[in-house]
């Protein structure tokens, strides 16, 4: 378990960071940073339209139709990973006669290319609610989906050591950097990141100049 940061207490976080920082850290280590310590980010409409009612009955025919034996689901469930300090809440934790599939709603999925390149980070987020679910239902996974709102399609996502991995690494260089107070100084930053970002003004490393 990482040591707390005060600056992620400051923020409500306490000992553990949001899952959605493995996500972020991915995209950039230094918007990941700001959104844990800076202005909250604003509400993107994709957030928005994340935050619809899902079709549940569908979801759990979609997951039968995998060969998914859903035993009981657990909507919205609040998962943590004591070990990398890190909590969420998982759209959906389906249990089942073989451990648990997880599912994740996003307005529209990637495809498999997308998902191994530019999109890479929506699997590292996935692989952090894969571990703090294991964790905390005390289950093995089985599956692991993106389920697009847009497509009503269910999207594999396997879930390898290489992505626990970047959970582990996202985890502590984040938990680390909180600790210093001091943004991440290396790290991934997608190409075409800093055009779009609403941190741009305040970026103490200002990659984008
Ligand atoms: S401006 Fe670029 S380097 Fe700075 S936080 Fe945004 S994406 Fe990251």
């Amino acid at each position: 378990m990482q040591s707390s940061s005060a600056l992620a207490a400051g923020r409500g976080w306490g000992d553990y960071l949001p899952i959605t920082a493995v996500k972020e850290y991915y995209w950039c280590p230094v918007s990941a940073y700001l959104q844990l310590t800076g202005p909250r980010p604003r509400e993107t409409w994709s957030m928005r339209a994340g935050r619809q009612r899902l079709p549940r009955e569908r979801i759990r025919a979609l997951l039968e139709q995998r060969g998914h034996s859903v035993r009981e689901m657990l909507w919205e469930h609040p998962v943590a990973s004591h070990r990398l300090g890190l909590r969420g809440r998982v759209d959906l934790a389906a249990l089942t006669s073989r451990g648990v599939v997880i599912v994740e709603a996003k307005l529209a999925a990637p495809g498999p290319r997308g998902l191994q390149g530019r999109d890479r980070r929506l699997l590292a987020q996935l692989a952090g609610y894969a571990v703090a679910v294991e964790e905390t239902l005390r289950l093995p996974l089985e599956a692991a989906y993106i389920y697009s709102t847009e497509d009503d399609r269910l999207t594999p996502a396997p879930i390898t050591p290489g992505l626990r991995r970047l959970v582990e690494h996202a985890a502590k260089e984040l938990h680390q950097a909180l600790e210093k107070g001091t943004p991440p100084e290396t790290g991934p930053l997608v190409r075409g990141a800093c055009s779009t970002c609403q941190y741009r003004g305040i970026c103490p490393r200002r990659l984008h100049a």
